[in-house]
């Protein structure tokens, strides 16, 4: 039988637009060296929208999240050229007249800045083990528990004590002199960017980016519908999948989310690496960064 995998990329640099900072990016020339080891092997590149449809080779189904603008600048104008169509699941908190950035982002700057203080509170051992398990690939605990806190614990207001925003902070690269708020501002594509591409299409992910609570109703209504309404009110070619951001809150359980999802009409929750089984509501996907390693071409 034939195979659907699908693909997750994030941040993408090129000479001409470097990656965004601290988003684990590859370059453009392997993200192109990716997809034609795809072509050359035969695979067909279909869109998500048709993941349920039957198909007559091998798939592959390209998606990218969050909506940097490296990737929207790099990846979205030589796919148009190449014909190939990807799905971006975008955040709309940056659009915002008073917008909102995603503690995931502010968190990867944060940890990208030199000499960096962060608040870390004292955690129970079970909060502990949960950011150990989630982040298990953090070699660094400052690392792995400003994310766990920031990302998997807290809300909002207590991600930021963590973080504590210093408009201060600073980054140095190629020796030009970066501010933390200004990163972050220029991190997201506008949804202008997005709108001169055919072959580009979209999903859900949320409007601030932030994980799962365990409250369906408050997370559906708050997050998902809103994200919705934001990416049609822009006319952009939204598809109904909707992408999971980060792991779900300490205590709380993605599946919960399948009933609620169906409900309002989605057709499939990505989260989780691997490969999907061809049926499951819940669909994983192969990280860029393990491409070659899990296909072996
Ligand atoms: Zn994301």
């Amino acid at each position: 039988m034939f195979r659907k995998v699908v693909l997750v990329y994030h941040s993408i640099g090129s000479k001409e637009v470097p990656a965004v900072i601290g988003a684990f990016p590859i370059s453009l020339d392997r993200f192109k060296s990716q997809i034609n080891l795809f072509r050359i092997n035969d695979w067909d590149i279909e869109s998500i929208s048709n993941i349920h449809k039957e198909v007559s080779k091998n798939t592959v189904y390209i998606m990218s999240d969050d909506g940097t603008v490296d990737w929207c600048e790099n990846v979205l104008p030589w796919c148009e050229k190449e014909g190939i169509i990807t799905n971006t699941a975008l955040i709309t908190g940056p659009w915002l007249e008073n917008p909102i950035y995603p503690i995931a982002h502010r968190v990867q700057i944060a940890l990208m800045m030199k000499n960096r203080k962060f608040n870390i509170p004292k955690l129970s051992n079970e909060q502990k083990s949960y950011i150990d398990k989630m982040y298990a690939h953090e070699q660094d605990e400052t690392r792995r528990y400003v994310k766990g806190c920031c990302n998997l614990l807290f809300d909002f207001k207590d991600a930021s004590k963590v973080l504590d925003f210093n408009e201060e902070g600073y980054i140095l690269i190629d020796n030009k002199q970066y501010l933390e708020s200004d990163l972050l501002k220029q991190r997201f594509a506008k949804p202008e960017a997005y709108k001169k591409f055919k072959y580009a299409e979209y999903s859900i992910h949320t409007v601030t980016h932030k994980a799962f609570t365990g409250d369906t109703k408050d997370y559906i209504e708050n997050e998902i519908i809103p994200c919705k309404n934001i990416i049609l009110e822009e006319k952009l070619n939204l598809k109904d999948f909707f992408v999971l951001p980060v792991k779900p809150m300490f205590g709380a359980k993605d599946t919960d989310l399948i009933q609620p999802l169906k409900d309002i009409g989605i057709k499939g929750m990505f989260t989780n690496d691997g490969e999907w089984d061809k049926k499951s509501f819940i669909i994983e996907r192969i990280d860029a960064k393990n491409i070659e390693n899990y296909f072996q071409f």
